[in-house]
């Protein structure tokens, strides 16, 4: 099935052009990694599938399914199965993460036809997806982020994914700083996580990332666009050969 499909797509934030055709067909069951050198576009081209305001669309279209992506409020997108990890996930002081967690997943569990849970039937999940990311229950009762370290945040982020259980994840790795352990988690409940019925974009410029998690394609991102696809040969590649080449083909092209 084709989950989704990005088709010339232009957008600008601060009326700067900064995505500038970017073509991609995701299918279930695929999992898909983009990389690419520190202000290629990544982050903005995750931030306008997640539907960020400050991100305009110009040309081009997203399809999910089938159906407009674009005409969906970011909160509409996650509960038709949208996840989007988020470089610095925000702090919500006051809420207790578990109130979080369990308002995220009724909503989505909403989208996908189910009941809503109750408190009970919340904490036997919520602990049973724990363990996908080995994280203390204790931070379930904390507010949402507020003083967590960055591995914790990004054990918080993959619980979310393991809850929400979504159709597409987009997660976005760049500059993050991510060490050693915060990858082991991005890798553990990806691999986890992906099926034949869901996919995964993967943000990263971590090769090492790549060792843990095999992606089917490999893009390389410059200038706001998808220059190159292979498949994990291409991250080994660019291991070795870094990134010069892009700019003559880019200069080719403008
Ligand atoms: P990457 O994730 O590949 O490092 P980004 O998508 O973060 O790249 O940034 C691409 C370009 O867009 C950069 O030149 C960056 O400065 C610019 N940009 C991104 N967000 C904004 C913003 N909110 N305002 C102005 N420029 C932005
Ligand atoms: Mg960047
Ligand atoms: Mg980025």
């Amino acid at each position: 099935e084709l989950l989704l499909e990005i088709i010339d797509l232009h957008a600008r934030v601060e009326n700067k052009p900064i995505l500038k055709g970017v073509n991609l067909k995701i299918h279930a069951g695929e999992i898909h990694a983009i990389m690419g050198r520190n202000g290629s576009g990544k982050s903005t081209l995750s931030k306008v599938l997640a539907g960020h305001p400050a991100y305009e669309i110009t040309r081009g279209s997203i399809m999910y399914r089938g159906q407009d992506l674009m005409v969906l409020s970011p909160e509409d997108r996650a509960r038709i199965g949208i996840f989007l990890g988020f470089q610095y996930p925000v702090e919500i002081p006051g809420v207790s993460n578990i109130e979080f967690l369990r308002v995220a997943t009724n909503a989505r569990r909403i989208g996908k036809g189910q009941d809503e849970l109750d408190t009970f039937e919340f904490e036997d999940l919520v602990h049973e997806r724990l363990k996908i990311v080995q994280m203390d229950p204790t931070f379930l009762e904390r507010s949402v982020n507020e003083g967590f370290s960055g591995g914790e945040k990004k054990r918080n982020e993959i619980l979310q994914m393991a809850l929400l259980e979504p159709i597409i994840s987009i997660l976005d790795e760049t500059d993050s700083g991510l060490d050693i352990d915060a990858l082991r988690i991005v890798a553990r409940g990806v691999n986890q996580l992906s099926s034949p019925d869901t996919a995964i974009l993967l943000i990263t410029h971590y090769q090492r990332l790549l060792e843990e998690i095999t992606p089917d394609y490999v893009h390389v991102m410059a200038s706001g666009r998808i220059l190159r696809t292979g498949d994990n040969q291409l991250a080994l590649e660019l291991e070795k050969i870094g990134y010069d080449w892009v700019d003559q083909e880019l200069a080719a092209l403008e």
